[in-house]
């Protein structure tokens, strides 16, 4: 029989699939030995059985009560008992973390009579009936689905009446009479009593957490950070401790390292006798950890003790939440912390260096993705202005935006091509449209882990929080600092990294990390720590990474980021600008002649551009691939010439026969389908002698660098080959002229001659086409469109928002290569390519070159290299060798 729930001393750490992340953490620590208040975790596999059928599954109701009673015998109090209640809070919790996206019940078992036995108790009236309002407050929400601001209406109204302006300013009375007018507001808004009975709340509660995994915040989240909706969440049901029980109470959260920078040293927030959600939430502003110090000193040692305890135990950066109820510190829950990139970096390093960990484990703690971020400018500080307020560095970056006050205004903008910063009081979960839209959040309360730095840092957004000199005046769109006023749509820049905000957008310069790629200047704290973890990818990896460059200072820079050579030079790019002109002199071209003309004017050109890349990649190997695009790209619209040539005839004027001769031309050429049409190879096979302008230009560049001394190192390359009857054409005229150009010039060039898969028919028919090519390399660009039969310009914009939200697939195929589909072909293309000539060299020059997912997958498949944008390169090096550590060493970076 399936078992659906497991108390916190029957699981452990591994269990975090079916006890999701909090239930599997609370049971490690339990078996810790820790301080945490008991409980049991419902699995995740009861919620997916849950969502499934929309009723609970069989069997769980009776387990639960199984599990109820155990935790009553060992707290020596009952769920309903009117004289000393015992109380639970439930909540979600699922594989990943998920940052306040569901929904959490507390202080389930509070009716009309436990209030009374909870007020005896606790010795506190006003305690009692505050937590009797907060669990309808949040049942009628979460449960009944009654909307939070009508009890928010009713609570202003009750201070209204009694003159106060703070909830802490009503006394016990006042919050009963305050119970009692929530009691009405359910009757009439939910049509039914508030249920007085603790069973039937804990049963609608844990069905509510289900319910919860699907709602339109949490799907957002899970799409942004590509958590899949078929997971499920598990709910942990645990007794309830108080922080709110008085000055001797309180609830803090704490990180073993700083989650931002990654400075070893405890780190956190506490508030004085509040609730966790308090502090959570940002609505109060928190003191630092250190302060605890002073208020309790032996919580504060205990603390500090468990938090080491914990940092040695998981081996790396934990983040907990804990509660001090009247004295007796307990913990809540732990994980390990999510952080920014930079903080991954350096916590990696200095782990390793504290031998914690391996240098294998602390590359497996950073990710090309954090590169990425790293690899941003930042703001210049020797040029900005003079700050215009300041907060808590809460993420990392520089952001440049026009002020928004809301959710809704900053996708409204950002849909709108502008770039907004979010700024709130403090956010809540339900400003994440807001939050994903923004390039930086800004808060005037809250802490660094007020909900607003959580999930900024989550999403690797730009946050400044608590930046308390900054004054927002509810609904008048604009905010004060000082005598400064600063109206909705004022531009300003935000600096993650310090905390600080200027007015107006501020210069940038190059990260460190950017410097450091780009001179190798070597500098302590973070730059060392991404210089580490580099040296270690390369040393572990066996991918090879080059780069797609097209000039030679593209080329020079792939080299400096550590290319290994060029693994895609388009030569369609060389035909731009100026040349354009000459392009069209050979496509209008009446006759032999006037094609060689142009032809010859082309060649000293390209060869010049061929001579710069080998030159800077000298040594190293350069693919070159012969023209790709469909000719007609080159001359002018269509539309426009056509339009131009109307407008001359209607005025009477006699059009410019340069034009009319150019709209026949175009309409000659024009296509519907031009991605499927007259490009790649087949190019080379019906337009007469531009490949052997081409080949020749690749060939007397390798004469030029031969004879300077030099190294060169060409390949050449066939574009969208799907026969090798096509293929076995063009490599004789290539080879055709590679030995002209040797007879001419005295020196023999070799070049091997490869093509590109980047078809279905292809990869179907590698082991064929491996008897022409000297090697091959996958174009995933072209093999996504073709396998999908998605035009890529025209379904991205169109529809791909739709497909993501359907499911469909969780990331565009052009971004992370689709395995099961795509990647089924590169495999079969290597196995079979590799059947037929041994030892065959096989690359990818596809956009997924430089994805970190894709990267996984390549070296899985066996090929021999990726090649990505320049700027991409350090990414690919790191992931390349991530890919290649143990199973074992591998971590979710996520
Ligand atoms: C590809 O198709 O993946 C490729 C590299 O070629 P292009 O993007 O130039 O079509
Ligand atoms: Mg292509």
């Amino acid at each position: 029989m399936v078992r659906y729930v497991y108390d916190f001393a029957d699981g452990g750490r591994d269990m975090a699939d079916l006890l999701g992340g909090k239930g599997a953490n609370l049971a490690e620590m339990t078996r810790l030995g820790l301080p945490v208040p008991p409980g049991f975790t419902v699995t995740t596999e009861a919620c997916r059985a849950f969502l499934a059928t929309g009723v609970e599954p069989p069997g769980l109701g009776r387990e639960i009560s199984q599990h109820l009673s155990a935790l009553e015998r060992a707290a020596g109090r009952r769920l309903g008992r009117p004289d000393d209640p015992l109380l639970l809070s439930v909540r979600s919790g699922g594989r990943f973390s998920m940052p306040g996206m569901m929904e959490t019940i507390l202080d389930i078992g509070l009716n009309d009579a436990c209030v009374l036995g909870l007020a005896k108790a606790s010795g506190d009236q006003r305690f009692a009936w505050d937590s009797y309002r907060r669990l309808i407050q949040m049942f009628g929400g979460t449960v009944m689905g009654l909307d939070g601001s009508l009890f928010e209406g009713v609570m202003s109204d009750l201070k209204r009446s009694r003159g106060v302006a703070n909830d802490l300013d009503l006394n016990a009375t006042d919050l009963a009479e305050l119970v009692e007018a929530y009691k009405d507001l359910v009757r009439r808004e939910a049509g039914e009593h508030f249920p007085q009975s603790p069973e039937e709340q804990l049963h609608r509660a844990v069905n509510a957490v289900f319910e919860s995994w699907r709602s339109e915040r949490a799907r957002l989240y899970r799409r942004r950070e590509h958590i899949s909706d078929a997971l499920g969440t598990a709910v942990t049901v645990q007794t309830m401790v108080f922080g709110n029980l008085g000055p001797d109470s309180g609830s803090g959260v704490a990180f073993t390292r700083d989650p931002a920078t990654g400075r070893p040293g405890l780190y956190g927030d506490y508030l004085a006798n509040a609730q966790g959600e308090d502090v959570v939430a940002g609505i109060r502003n928190t003191v630092p950890l250190t302060a605890l110090k002073e208020l309790d000193t032996t919580s504060y040692a205990r603390l500090c003790d468990h938090l080491r305890a914990l940092e040695a135990h998981y081996r790396d950066l934990c983040d907990i939440e804990f509660t001090i109820e009247r004295g007796r510190l307990w913990m809540l829950q732990t994980r390990v912390g999510k952080r920014t990139a930079e903080a991954a970096f350096t916590i990696a390093a200095e782990l390793t260096d504290e031998d914690l960990i391996t240098p294998d484990e602390g590359l497996a703690r950073v990710s090309g993705h954090g590169l990425a971020r790293l690899m941003f400018p930042r703001f210049d500080t020797s040029a900005v202005g003079e700050a215009l307020v300041h907060g808590l560095p809460a993420s990392p970056g520089a952001a440049v935006g026009a002020v928004v006050f809301d959710s809704a205004e900053a996708v409204r903008r950002a849909d709108a091509g502008e770039h907004v910063i979010l700024v709130r009081q403090e956010t809540t979960p339900d400003d994440l449209p807001g939050m994903v839209a923004a390039q930086a959040v800004l808060t005037s309360r809250g802490g660094k882990t007020s909900h607003a730095a959580v999930v900024a840092r989550g999403m690797g957004k730009v946050c400044v929080c608590g930046a308390e000199e900054l004054a927002l005046e509810a609904g008048a769109h604009r905010f004060t600092v000082g005598d400064t006023i600063i109206e909705e749509g004022t531009v300003i820049s935000v600096d993650g990294s310090d905390g600080t905000v200027y007015l107006g957008a501020a210069p940038m310069v190059d990260s460190a990390v950017m410097r450091y790629f780009e001179t190798g200047t070597r500098s302590a704290g973070l730059v060392d720590a991404v210089a580490r973890a580099m040296e270690k990818a390369d040393d572990v990896r066996r991918l090879e990474v080059r780069a797609n460059a097209d000039t030679p200072e593209d080329a020079a820079r792939a080299r400096r980021f550590g290319a290994q050579g060029v693994g895609l030079c388009r030569t369609e790019h060389m035909f731009l600008g100026e040349r354009r002109k000459l392009v069209e002199a050979m496509i209008l071209a009446r006759n032999e002649a006037e094609r060689e003309e142009a032809l010859r004017a082309l060649l000293p050109l390209q060869r010049q551009d061929f001579t710069g890349i080998l030159q800077a990649m000298d040594g190293l190997p350069v693919t070159i691939r012969l023209i790709d695009p469909p000719l007609h790209e080159f001359l002018p619209d269509r539309t426009d010439l056509a339009v131009r040539v109307a407008t001359a005839e209607a005025q009477g004027t006699a059009s410019d026969p340069h034009d009319a001769e150019l709209l026949d031309a175009v309409n000659r050429m024009h296509e519907e389908n031009p991605m499927l049409g007259l490009r790649g190879v087949r190019l080379g096979l019906v337009v007469p002698g531009l490949v052997a302008m081409q080949v020749r230009a690749i060939a007397e560049a390798v004469v030029e660098r031969t004879r300077a001394g030099g190294s060169p190192k060409a390949e050449i390359m066939v574009p969208l080959v799907g026969a090798v009857e096509e293929l076995r054409i063009e490599r004789t005229e290539v080879e055709r002229v590679l030995t002209e150009v040797s007879k001419e010039s005295g020196i023999t060039v070799h070049c091997p001659v490869g093509t590109m898969i980047e078809l279905p028919r292809a990869a179907l028919t590698a082991g064929r086409i491996a008897q022409e090519a000297e090697f091959f390399s996958f174009g995933t660009n072209d093999l996504t469109q073709t396998t999908w039969g998605f035009s890529r310009d025209d379904v991205e914009a169109a529809f791909f928002s739709a497909y993501l939200d359907k499911g469909i697939f969780t990331t565009s195929p052009f971004e992370t290569i689709d395995i099961a589909g795509v990647g089924r072909l590169v495999q079969i293309a290597v196995a079979e390519g590799r059947a037929a000539r041994p030892g065959l060299k096989i690359g990818v020059c596809g956009e997924h070159g430089g994805d970190p997912d894709s990267v996984h997958f390549f070296h899985t498949a066996g090929l021999d290299y990726v090649s990505c944008s320049p700027f991409r390169v350090p990414i690919a090096r790191l992931e390349a060798g991530r890919a290649a550590l143990p199973e074992t060493e591998r971590s979710d970076s996520r």
